[in-house]
């Protein structure tokens, strides 16, 4: 499937454990203020990329411990994320994501994007804020944002951290 990249991290140590594949989707229109990736924010920018091509580059790595989505928003493009999170769980490796959005804005989703979450298995969730900032959070960039097991929330109807974040 095709869709707009940003671009990519081939291995990656900042976006999860061990080392990742990392896929910046092209598109948000969230525009927070001190975004990193502002250029990422365009919805027809970037370039035009292959879902099984980059799954041909996750497979033909086995140091590679996992697949990281990122952006840009991810869930604006659900329907790529969510066969690049399938192809990667195929593969053996974890998914992350990280998402504007936050998993309450998420849960009464019906369409494709509950099937991208479903697929997840970490998501950090939120909009980068500015005055919550801090560069002591491991994942994040404002406090406001959390490391989310997506499955136990899931299961329990609402967000539940992954064991050892706060
Ligand atoms: S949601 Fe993420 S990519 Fe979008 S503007 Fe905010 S920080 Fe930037």
């Amino acid at each position: 499937m095709n869709f707009r990249l940003a671009g990519l991290c081939p291995n990656s140590i900042t976006d999860g454990p061990g080392l990742r594949l990392t896929v910046f989707f092209q598109g948000c229109i969230r525009h927070c203020e001190g975004c990193q990736n502002p250029q990422t924010w365009p919805i027809n920018g970037g370039d035009k990329a292959d879902t099984s091509e980059l799954l041909k580059s996750l497979a033909a790595d086995p140091m590679l411990k996992g697949l990281s989505l990122s952006g840009g928003e991810p869930f604006l493009q659900a329907g790529a994320a969510l066969e690049l999170a399938r192809g990667a769980h195929r593969l053996g490796k974890d998914v992350w994501c990280w998402s504007g959005y936050s998993f309450e804005e998420m849960l009464p989703w019906e369409d494709v994007r509950a099937e991208l979450l479903k697929e997840l298995d970490v998501l950090v969730d939120g909009p980068f804020i500015l005055a919550q900032r801090s560069l002591e959070l491991p994942w994040r960039g404002s406090k406001n944002q959390r490391v989310l097991d997506v499955k136990a929330s899931l299961k329990k109807g609402e967000a539940v951290l992954l064991p050892g974040q706060n």
